[in-house]
C-alpha cells in the first residue's frame, strides 16, 4: 500500500467510521423514539383502562349490569340458550309474529343473497338503491296508506336523522316524557324550540299547544307503545288535539307494526284512527321478520327531502339485500292477508293476561303483548327471572334506571307462535315461583 494508498485508507477507514457514527446516533434515536412512545401510549391507556375501570365497577355497584344470555338456536318460541339444558321457552323477544324463522321469510333471504348479493358497499345515492329497496319502500307505503316511505339502517336511524331535517329554529317539537331514547337523541340533533308533555298527559299537551300558536310548525311526537309498560298512545286526543291547534303528529310504531290492529297496521288501526297520523317511524326488526332496519312514511315532500339531508341515509350503508328480501316477504304475508297472526297475538295475550290476574298477579299496560308483570323490588325481579329460566321460561326481570325506582318487574312478550299450552306452561311456572317468593298465595 502507497502512502497515498494508507492516506486513502485511513480515508476511507476514518469516512467510514463518520458513517458508522451517524447510523449509530441515527439508531439509537429511532430506537429511544420507539422505545418512548410506547411508554407514553401505555400510560394514556394505563389511565383510560382505570377510568373505564372504575365505570365499570360502578355499575356494578348499581346493580345495572346487564348480562347477555347466549341463544345457540334460531329466534323462535323455543330456543337453546348456551349453559342450560333442552329447550327453553322465549317469552321475551319481539318476535310479535313469530315471523324471524318463518320458512318462507328465511327462503326470501336466502334467494335475494343469490340474486342480489351480500350487500351494496355503498350509501344509497351513490350505488346502494337496488330494485328491490325501492320496492320495499313502496309495499311499506302502501301498507300504512301513506305517499311515500324511504328506508334506513334502523328505526334509531330513522328516528335520529328525521327531526333536524323537517325542523328548524321557527318550530316546535313537543314530545312524551317516556320517549324512546332514539327520539329524544334525534330531538336533540335539530334545532327547534323543545317542549316534552308528562307522560300521555293530554292536559299538559294542550297547555303546550296553546303557548306555541305562533311557531312556523309544530310536530306532536309520541310512542304508539311504550315499551317498559306495554301502554298504549292516547292517539285519538292527540289527534284531536292536533287538529285543534293546527299541529302535525309523529308516531314511532315499533312496538305495534305488523301486530296491533285487527290486520297489524298498528296503534292507529288499534284505535280506530287510520290515517290521522303525519309521520309514522317503524322497525323491521322486531315483528316484521326480526332482521333489522326501519323507515319513515309520510308526505312525499318530506320522504323526498329526506333523501336529500338526512345524515344516517347519507352517510350510511345500504340495507343487505336479503334483510331487504326477508322483511318484503314479511309485507307480503300481512298484506295477503295474513290476518290471523295479529289475531293469534291478541288471542295469546289475552289468555295469558287473564289466567295471570287470575293467579293474583299484577299486569301493567293496555292488552299489549308486552305484559309487565309488576313485583316492585329489583332483586325479586331479578331472582324471579333467574328461578323462572331454572324451568325452563326465559323472561328478564327490569328494574331502575331502565324502570322508576320500586317499579321493577318482568317483561313478558307474547308472541303469535306461543301455543295455548306453551302460555298455560309459562302461567304454571309464574304462579309456583310467585308462590316461593311470597308474591303469590
Ligand atoms: N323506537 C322504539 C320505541 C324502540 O323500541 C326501538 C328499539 O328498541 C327503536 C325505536 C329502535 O329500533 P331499531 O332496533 O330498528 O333501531
Amino acid at each position: 500500500m502507497t502512502r497515498g494508498g494508507e492516506t486513502e485508507a485511513a480515508r476511507y477507514i476514518s469516512s467510514n467510521m463518520a458513517a458508522l457514527y451517524v447510523s449509530a446516533v441515527r439508531t439509537l434515536r429511532t430506537r429511544s423514539q420507539i422505545f418512548l412512545a410506547p411508554r407514553r401510549f401505555q400510560s394514556a391507556i394505563a389511565s383510560m383502562k382505570e377510568i373505564l375501570e372504575g365505570e365499570l365497577e360502578g355499575i356494578r355497584q348499581a346493580g345495572t349490569w346487564k348480562t347477555e344470555r347466549v341463544i345457540t338456536s334460531p329466534q323462535a318460541a323455543s330456543i337453546t340458550v348456551e349453559g342450560t339444558e333442552g329447550n327453553i321457552l322465549n317469552f321475551c323477544a319481539n318476535n310479535y309474529l313469530g315471523l324471524s324463522s318463518n320458512p318462507e321469510v328465511i327462503a326470501a333471504g336466502k334467494k335475494a343473497l343469490d340474486t342480489h348479493g351480500a350487500g351494496l358497499s355503498s350509501v344509497r345515492f351513490i350505488c346502494g338503491t337496488q330494485d328491490i329497496h325501492r320496492e320495499l319502500e313502496q309495499k311499506i307505503a302502501k301498507f300504512h296508506g301513506r305517499e311515500d316511505a324511504i328506508l334506513y339502517i334502523s328505526c334509531f336511524d330513522a328516528n335520529a336523522g328525521m327531526f333536524e331535517v323537517l325542523l328548524g329554529k321557527d318550530d316546535a317539537v313537543i314530545s312524551d316524557e317516556l320517549n324512546h331514547a332514539s327520539i329524544i337523541d334525534g330531538i336533540r340533533l335539530c334545532k327547534a324550540q323543545r317542549f316534552r308533555y308528562k307522560h300521555k298527559d293530554m292536559r299538559d299537551l294542550e297547555s303546550i299547544l296553546q303557548q306555541t300558536q305562533g311557531c312556523r310548525m309544530r310536530l306532536i311526537v309520541t310512542d304508539g307503545v311504550f315499551s317498559m309498560d306495554g301502554n298504549v298512545t292516547p292517539l285519538r286526543e292527540i289527534c284531536d288535539l292536533a287538529d285543534k291547534y293546527n299541529s302535525m303528529t309523529f308516531i314511532d310504531e315499533c312496538h305495534a307494526t305488523g301486530f296491533l290492529g285487527a290486520t297489524g297496521r298498528g296503534t292507529e288501526e288499534f284505535l280506530g284512527v287510520d290515517g290521522r297520523c303525519t309521520i309514522i317511524n317503524s322497525t323491521l326488526g322486531k315483528a316484521l321478520g326480526g332482521a333489522a332496519g326501519g323507515y319513515t312514511t309520510g308526505p312525499k315532500e318530506l320522504v323526498t327531502l329526506l333523501r336529500q339531508r338526512s345524515r344516517p341515509y347519507l352517510f350510511s350503508n345500504t340495507l343487505p339485500p336479503p334483510v331487504v328480501a326477508c322483511a318484503s316477504k314479511v309485507f307480503d304475508l300481512l298484506m295477503e292477508g295474513e290476518a290471523n297472526l295479529p289475531r293469534k297475538v291478541a288471542e295469546n295475550t289475552a289468555r295469558f293476561r287473564e289466567k295471570m290476574v287470575a293467579a293474583g298477579f299484577t299486569i301493567a299496560g293496555d292488552n299489549h303483548p308486552i305484559s309487565p308483570v309488576m313485583l316492585g323490588d329489583a332483586r325479586l325481579a331479578s331472582e324471579m327471572s333467574d328461578a323462572l329460566l331454572q324451568r325452563g321460561i326465559y323472561v328478564i326481570g327490569f328494574s331502575y334506571p331502565v324502570v322508576p325506582k320500586g317499579k321493577a318487574r318482568i317483561r313478558v312478550q307474547i308472541s303469535a307462535v306461543h301455543s295455548f299450552e306453551e302460555i298455560d306452561r309459562t302461567v304454571d311456572a309464574f304462579v309456583d315461583v310467585g308462590k316461593q317468593f311470597g308474591v303469590i298465595s
